[in-house]
């Protein structure tokens, strides 16, 4: 089967709420930055090609540390705001992280990093490509005691790995007010690969505190061995749960959509929109097997689901997402978040900056022989409780995604 021409797949029809982004106009202006301590005049330059007021700063990098620029501004009040940053990089499979720091002060400052992904999977950005990244201060690095309502100092610095020198660009920075919807943030929880466990004992967890999940199921597990039924999936999808799509095969999940062939992509999108039509699993929402996307695949997703969920570390976006094609996540594992304190911290995270945190289980476990991603069942009902008891909206993604419950 090929890609038929000008056939746009399944169009999406779910809602994602975006941000309302304004730029700070005098940041829009690339002279006034010079550079940083310790960078070298000649790689701080102002460029023609913007993406916003036609011009902007480019860095040349190398792998010497990182070269930045700096300014100072009139204030900026950021209280209930979140923070935008338009960046391009020309080589982003060599960039070593970029870091923007806003700060009432030259020692008083906040820092949001986007690193590469620690894991070597392939970039979250695109050669050429203007991201548009809205960053929380929940992710900010807090240096000194800045203050929020009167940022006046910004630097916008980053590193290359070893060899040719490459350029990124800062376009703009903006910020967008923190909706209303979410007045004490949003958690998601999704639960990957069919495991049984995710019904046996997730699903009662959840169910018992009133909480709905998104399961994101490979197709082709279920009703084997240790996986969940088709049955128990249906139950799932009644009791208001998102079935979202995910993979046909393991075959399929283990090749992952950016080392398929267009054609195979298309055929392997096309029969998962195909299997959640046929069962009235209604979603907009889909999660890159194995956590790999690359521009072509996550093109390719778009035509079919209104937005796709990563493992990428590198992506650092928050709610309203600015990037639905690279949602993020925070992958639970046993090896990494093995207490209820941890859960209960990211909780107070959401809550306290109105942020949107998404999380990835694998498989659940009742005793302390289980594998590396398996979680307690008592660390897990504990943090349903904890989720009911808070003031935090929990949400399967396409309802945060479109801002409200649907269900
Ligand atoms: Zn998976």
């Amino acid at each position: 089967m090929s890609v038929p021409e000008g056939i746009p797949g399944v169009a999406p029809r779910g809602i994602v709420h975006r941000p309302l982004i304004q730029w700070i106009d005098a940041l829009l202006d690339a002279s006034p930055w010079s550079p940083s301590p310790g960078s070298p005049a000649a790689a701080v330059s102002v460029s023609g090609n913007g993406v916003l007021g036609g011009q902007c700063l480019a860095i040349a990098l190398d792998a010497a540390g990182p070269h930045g620029a700096s300014r100072v501004a009139d204030a900026v009040d950021l209280l209930g705001r979140n923070v935008i940053v338009a960046f391009q990089h020309d080589d982003p499979n060599r960039s070593a992280g970029i870091a923007l720091s806003a700060g009432s002060s030259v020692d008083d400052r906040f820092v949001w990093r986007i690193p590469p992904d620690p894991m070597g999977r392939p970039p979250a950005f695109t050669a050429q490509e203007w991201a548009i990244v809205g960053l929380s201060f929940a992710d900010a690095e807090v240096v000194g005691a800045p203050d929020r309502r009167a940022l006046t100092h910004w630097e916008f610095a980053a590193t290359a790995t070893e060899g040719e020198p490459i350029t990124v660009r800062l376009g703009g920075i903006g910020f967008a007010p923190q909706p209303s919807q979410f007045p004490s943030g949003v958690i998601s929880l999704t639960f990957d690969d069919s495991f049984a466990s995710q019904y046996s004992i997730a699903y009662p967890a959840m169910t018992a505190t009133g909480l709905r999940g998104t399961l994101v199921p490979i197709i082709g597990r279920l009703d084997q061995p240790d996986y969940l039924t088709s049955v128990q999936v249906a139950a799932m999808a009644t009791a208001g749960w998102e079935i979202s799509g995910h993979a046909t095969t393991d075959e399929s999940h283990k090749l992952s959509l950016h080392r398929m062939t267009p054609e195979q992509r298309f055929v392997e999108l096309a029969q998962i929109r195909d299997w959640n039509a046929a069962h009235g699993y209604d979603t907009d929402t889909f999660a890159y097997p194995g956590g790999w996307f690359d521009a072509p695949a996550a093109a390719d997703v778009m035509r079919f689901f209104a937005a796709a969920r990563s493992a990428n570390g590198a992506l650092v976006e928050t709610w309203p997402t600015t990037q639905p094609d690279r949602i993020r996540t925070i992958v639970v594992k046993a090896a990494t978040h093995p207490t209820l304190d941890e859960f209960l911290a990211h909780i107070e995270d959401a809550r306290a900056h109105r942020a949107w945190i998404v999380f990835t289980f694998h498989g659940f476990s009742e005793g302390e022989d289980r594998g590396p991603y398996d979680i307690l069942g008592d660390v897990f009902r504990g943090f349903c409780a904890a989720l009911a008891a808070s003031d935090v909206a929990v949400l399967p993604m396409r309802e945060a995604l479109a801002g409200r419950a649907v269900y």
